[in-house]
């Protein structure tokens, strides 16, 4: 039997899964990682949480992870309480749920493309149909293009993915206020990357109090170091989280995973220590690519993206070599960036000090 045989669902063939290469390479610059391990102080409190709950095992967890959830509100401060919070395995999780709330058959989801490539695969596991609006040259977004693409679609969940992957352009207020203002139906702004924005760019946070219909999600998978934990979470009016109840799985987050949130929560200065040097990181390695005469958009991220790869180079900020040879021939040299977004770009996230000068001399000697 082959995929195609299956009684698979009609509007599910002919896509493609999530696919960032997971290879065994000496430097891993492709999936905007935190690239320093939890401090030892924090294992051993893991390690002591763990012992401690390990006997409590038989039991299902606190279905409404009511302790963590207080713990992420004050996090995030805003004056925020646990009615306001859910949490859920990573916010691709959180992320499902809302469409499954919020979009499903007959629905639809708006994003401004390119962006975050989860967006439109979630959307159709829903059953919800995407619409892919587009973000401008400099990968931003008119305020005036996104109300006009929501007055046209009127779709039941809108996208903005702020600081934005894979670009890491940050959005105004302004931008997300008047999508808002347009809106008919949620909308969510996707802040994966809010921690390493740089100083005075604004969370979407700050609108919740007059935003009913706002959804602000995060994780504790980028700065936070966390990514093998898979917790994700969001900020909403409590009626959105009475909403998300109804279609979340009982018991979704396991009490292991509970204990390690909330370990890592209160270890979170020494955590989210390590942002201010991946910032610096970040902006040399914007500087040192610019330098070599590459397009680069400013970045908000702990990655950076950059190009621009063309067949035939007719300005400055481009080159002429395909983005695969290249992605190609920096792999060759053992490390391993990430080939996405559109043609002319590629991202690399940003590493240690010592991972990033492998990156600078493997781009170096790959480049035509
Ligand atoms: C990495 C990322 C996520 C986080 O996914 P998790 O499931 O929390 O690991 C969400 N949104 C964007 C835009 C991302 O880049």
């Amino acid at each position: 039997m082959t995929f195609d045989d299956l009684p698979i669902r009609e509007d599910l063939r002919g896509l493609t899964p999530y696919g960032a290469p997971q290879l065994d390479v000496p430097v891993q610059l492709n999936t905007n990682e935190n690239p320093y391990p939890p401090p030892d102080a924090l294992v051993a409190d893991l390690a002591d949480a763990v012992r401690r709950v390990t006997g409590t095992l038989n039991r299902y967890p606190d279905r409404d992870a009511v302790e963590l959830r207080k713990d992420l509100a004050a996090y995030l401060g805003h004056g925020l309480g646990a009615d306001q919070v859910w949490a859920a395995n990573g916010s691709n999780e959180v992320l499902q749920q809302i469409l499954q709330a919020f979009g499903g058959p007959g629905r639809t989801a708006l994003g401004f493309e390119p962006s975050y490539s989860m967006h439109p695969i979630i959307t159709s596991g829903t059953s919800t149909r995407w619409i892919a609006g587009a973000r401008d040259d400099d990968f931003g977004i008119d305020p005036a293009r996104a109300v006009q693409a929501v007055r046209e679609h009127r779709p039941d969940v809108v996208f903005l993915t702020s600081p934005n992957n894979p670009t890491g352009t940050a959005l105004p207020l302004e931008v997300i206020r008047a999508v808002l203002d347009a809106a008919p139906g949620m909308v969510v702004v996707d802040e994966a990357y809010a921690e390493f924005a740089r100083t005075g760019t604004p969370s979407a946070l700050s609108l919740l109090p007059r935003s009913p219909r706002l959804i602000v999600t995060r994780t504790m998978s980028k700065a936070f170091a966390m990514a093998g934990t898979r917790l994700g979470y969001l900020a909403a009016d409590p009626a959105v989280v009475d909403a998300l109840l109804l279609v979340r799985l009982p018991y979704h987050l396991s009490t292991l995973t509970q204990e390690a949130a909330r370990v890592a929560l209160a270890h979170r200065e020494a955590l989210l220590g390590t942002v201010d040097t991946l910032r610096a990181e970040r902006d040399a390695t914007v500087e040192w690519l610019r330098g070599r005469g590459l397009t680069v958009a400013d970045s908000d991220a702990n990655f950076v993206f950059f190009g621009r790869f063309v067949e035939k180079a007719t300005g400055p900020g481009e080159v002429a070599v395909d983005r695969r040879t290249l992605w190609q021939g920096i792999l060759d040299r053992g490390v391993l960036i990430r080939e996405v977004g559109p043609p002319e770009w590629l991202r690399v996230s940003i590493g240690t000090s010592a991972e990033m000068a492998a990156f600078r001399s493997a781009l170096a000697e790959a480049m035509p």
